[in-house]
């Protein structure tokens, strides 16, 4: 079965994804880095960022 290309878009949902696990959930977009929250939490340390909250 060959499916649509996607739209691409511009923001919402799908305009960002987490380059980790895929997810386009909250998402957070700082640095250049595209991650959702969960991985950011994992990954920020290694990447520099302070623990935040
Ligand atoms: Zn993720």
């Amino acid at each position: 079965m060959v499916r649509p290309k996607p739209k691409e878009r511009r923001f919402g949902k799908g305009s960002r994804r987490c380059i980790r696990c895929g997810t386009h959930v909250a998402v957070i977009q700082a640095r250049g880095i595209f991650l959702c929250r969960r991985c950011f939490r994992e990954m920020a340390p290694k990447l520099g960022f302070k623990k935040y909250n």
